[in-house]
Parts: structure tokens; C-alpha cells; sequence
């Protein structure tokens, strides 16, 4: 064992949100290939890629259309530094965004926590050039994830990932969540929706003043546990940060680019963010890329002949431009396979494909989204999570549960019979999974 990839792995790679002890029991599995929605390993198993790797893959692995634009953005430009130079990639990436999303000036970084840094330093810094440093400070949602660096970490209330660099963290403040599951009797999503935004409303009039920007994952808050409530709690948070000025940033790392059946998920509302964060599947799931997208009046306020009042902040890559091929090659794809329109057929099948798993008596909450699917399991053991993804491994399938949460967000490229094979194993491995656990 200590000669394969994953004994190598284990001995030199630092895997990221794992307690590396626990490979002991079980060693990573080494992939050597990965085409459409298939994960190929060394010893020759295949995994259908439920979710996606990480919510980062769009249109399946290895896409024609993505690696043509690669090679030849590469034999073109590989990389130059974005302060004082430009080039067409990032360029047409920022106007097509603009396009999109009605925010016309973009700002580059390379991981999801790196855009929500972006987006904190510069609502922070707006409100400083305005003259009313005082606002500062940021709120978020129950269970809201942004990222995990010190910064990010403010406003993500996870306590599993937050606990141990408390000490580091300048502690954001939390507002009840909309999730619709907290529905009581007679209560709909919508009541659920009001009653969180009147919480929202309440603590904003108590503290607006030393308030910078409120941050929520718009419709899904999905490291959450895939919680989803009704896009009329963001009509109504974007009334309320208008009404107390504070800026909104819909942080859509991992809900942008289609996965909730429009191409971004505030626009179920009818709203504009203040600020937009845009990463994972923005290259298809290829490259590391994000951005930050905002509007005219927080770009109109760094404009200076000050230093000091411009957005003094960069990383290495910024606008990388096999980067912002990557994303262009995926806008592409959405307008060449219209693929809001085509989701919504897969979704129906992948519907029924779930209903066994829907029906299953431990099931709570059945629920979905765009092209995002979960289940919450009563009574599941304590090790439901790694028990079960064992399971669907067995099954050639990855799924991987939050805590006792099951979901499913695939790429949007399967054919019938991975569809079934899908429905199959994501309940085949539930059945497996509780009933070792019964007993
Ligand atoms: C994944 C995620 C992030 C962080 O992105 P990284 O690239 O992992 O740093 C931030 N916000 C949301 C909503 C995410 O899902």
C-alpha cells in the first residue's frame, strides 16, 4: 500500500478538511482520470461525480470546448500581472459579466474566501471614503458559510470550522436564517421568509450605524446543509439595506452559474446586490478563479487622485487569463447547450430518478432547487456522513452528506442512464447505510 499514489499522498499531501489520522482506516482514493461526469481511479473504479467535485464542475470533467480554449489561451498568453497590464480575457470576462448581472466593474481573486476578503475590505473601505468610518462592522445568516481564511471566518457560522481561531477571528454578528424548514404549523416558506427578515429589520435599526455590509448565500445556503428559503427574504433584506445603507453582497461561490435554475440566484428576486461573489463553477470547474462584481456608486468612491482611497489589494494571479478563458469558454457552453432550459428537463428526471429516496420513511424534507437536491435523515447515527459516503463508494457513486443531511448537486451533462444510475445508488447506499446502523 505505502507505494500506491494514495500511501504517497498520505505521507507527503496535507488533504484539506480532514483529520488525517482518520486515513488510517481509510486511504484517499487516487483519480487518474475524470471524463463527463466520471471520476476514474488507479484501480480502475469509476465514480459518478454527484456533487461535482466541491460544487466547482459544471458541464462534466474534461470538456472539449473548455480544453480547446485552454491550449490555445496558452499558446497565446499564460500569465501576465493585472497591475498596469490587461488583456482580452479578462476584459471580455468583465464586460460579459457586466452583461449578465447589471454590475459593471470587476475585481479578481482566486478562491471563493479570497472574493468574500475582496468583498469585506471593500465595503469597509467605501464607507471609510465616505466619511463614515464607523461602519465597519458585518452581519451574516445562521449557518452562512463564506469562506474559511481569518477574515471569512467572521462571518461564517460554522462552529466546527471557526472554534479553534476564535481568538483570531473579529467575530461578525448573526441573523436568523430564512431556511424554510423552520416552518411552524400553518407556516409556509414565505412566512418563514418574513419572520426572518423582520429579525433582520430589528437588529438593523439598532445597529446600522457601525454597519458596513450584511453577507447571505442567496436562496441555498448550501455548506449549511443545503438549507433554502424564498427569494422574497431577499426582496425584502434588499429593502432594509437600502432603507439603513448598508451594502448587500450575495455571495453566490457556490450557487452562481445555473445551479438554482436561473444563472444567478438572487435574480429569482427581482434584486441587485451591492456586491456579487462569483468563484467555483465560474471556469467550469477547471481553474481557480473569482471575482467580485459591484456597482458603479462603490467604484465611483475609490476614483481619487488619493492613493489611499483606492482598493490597495492584490493576489499574484489576479485575472489569470487561462482563468477567464476558462469562464468564457463555460458562458459559452451555457448560451451553445441553453442550459438553464435543458437543467429543467434533467431536473425532472433526476426528480423521479429520486423518488425512492424521497419516499424513504427516514427521509425529512425532501427538497430542491434548480439542479440542487436534499434529503435530511431522522434519527441517522452519528457517523451517517462517512458511513454513507463508504456506501455510495461501493456503488460507483460520490455523494458525501453534511452531518446528517443528504444532497446531490451533479454536473449538468448526464445521460439517462447515468441519471438512474444516480437515483440507484444514492438510495441503494441510504438503505445500506442505516441498516448497519439499526441494529
Ligand atoms: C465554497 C464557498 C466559499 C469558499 O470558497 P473557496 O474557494 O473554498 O475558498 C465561500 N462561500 C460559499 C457560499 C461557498 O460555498
Amino acid at each position: 500500500m505505502s507505494d500506491t499514489l494514495a500511501g504517497r499522498s498520505l505521507r507527503a499531501v496535507w488533504h484539506p478538511c480532514t483529520q488525517m489520522k482518520h486515513h488510517e482506516a481509510q486511504h484517499p482514493i487516487a483519480i487518474t482520470r475524470a471524463q463527463g461526469p466520471w471520476l476514474e481511479a488507479e484501480d480502475g473504479q469509476r465514480y459518478l461525480d454527484g456533487i461535482s467535485s466541491w460544487w466547482v464542475n459544471l458541464f462534466g470533467h474534461g470538456h472539449r470546448r473548455l480544453k480547446e480554449a485552454l491550449i490555445e489561451q496558452m499558446e497565446q498568453l499564460d500569465h501576465v500581472m493585472l497591475a498596469g497590464f490587461t488583456h482580452a480575457p479578462v476584459v471580455q470576462l468583465s464586460e460579459r459579466l457586466a452583461a449578465l448581472t447589471g454590475l459593471g466593474h470587476a475585481f479578481y481573486g482566486s478562491d471563493g474566501a479570497s472574493a468574500t476578503e475582496i468583498a469585506l475590505k471593500m465595503s469597509a473601505h467605501f464607507w471609510r471614503n465616505a466619511g463614515r468610518p464607523q461602519k465597519c462592522r458585518f452581519i451574516g445568516l445562521a449557518g452562512g458559510y463564506h469562506g474559511e481564511t481569518v477574515g471569512a471566518l467572521a462571518v461564517t457560522d460554522i462552529p466546527l470550522f471557526r472554534e479553534a481561531y476564535a481568538p483570531l477571528v473579529r467575530l461578525g454578528s448573526v441573523v436568523p436564517s430564512p431556511d424554510a424548514r423552520a416552518a411552524q404549523p400553518g407556516e409556509d416558506a414565505i412566512s418563514v421568509a418574513r419572520r426572518a427578515a423582520a429579525a433582520l429589520a430589528a437588529w438593523l435599526a439598532e445597529h446600522h450605524a457601525s454597519t458596513a455590509a450584511f453577507i447571505l448565500e442567496p436562496v441555498v445556503q448550501c455548506a449549511a446543509g443545503m438549507a433554502m428559503h424564498d427569494p422574497e427574504y431577499l426582496r425584502l433584506a434588499r429593502a432594509l439595506c437600502d432603507r439603513y445603507e448598508v451594502h448587500m453582497v450575495a455571495d453566490e461561490i457556490a450557487v452562481g452559474f445555473g445551479r438554482t435554475g436561473t444563472m444567478f440566484a438572487h435574480q429569482q428576486a427581482g434584486i441587485r446586490p451591492d456586491f456579487l461573489c462569483l468563484s467555483k463553477g465560474i471556469t467550469g470547474g477547471t481553474l481557480p478563479l473569482s471575482a467580485v462584481l459591484t456597482t458603479d456608486a462603490v467604484y465611483a468612491a475609490f476614483y481619487d487622485d488619493a492613493v489611499t482611497r483606492g482598493f490597495l489589494h492584490s493576489h499574484s494571479y489576479t485575472g489569470n487569463p487561462l482563468g477567464c478563458r476558462a469562464a468564457l469558454a463555460t458562458l459559452d457552453l451555457f448560451d451553445e447547450l441553453d442550459a438553464l432550459a435543458a437543467n429543467v428537463a434533467l431536473a425532472r428526471a433526476l426528480d423521479e430518478a429520486f423518488l425512492p429516496l424521497k419516499q424513504h420513511p427516514s427521509v425529512r424534507h425532501a427538497r430542491r432547487t434548480g439542479m440542487i437536491w436534499a434529503w435530511d435523515l431522522a434519527d441517522a447515527p452519528s457517523d451517517f456522513a462517512q458511513r454513507y459516503q463508504r456506501e455510495a463508494l461501493a456503488r460507483g457513486l460520490l455523494l458525501r452528506p453534511i452531518g446528517s443531511t443528504l444532497y446531490a448537486m451533479p454536473p449538468y451533462v448526464l445521460q439517462p442512464d447515468e441519471v438512474r444510475h444516480l437515483g440507484e445508488a444514492a438510495f441503494g447506499a441510504l438503505c445500506a447505510s442505516l441498516d448497519g446502523a439499526a441494529a
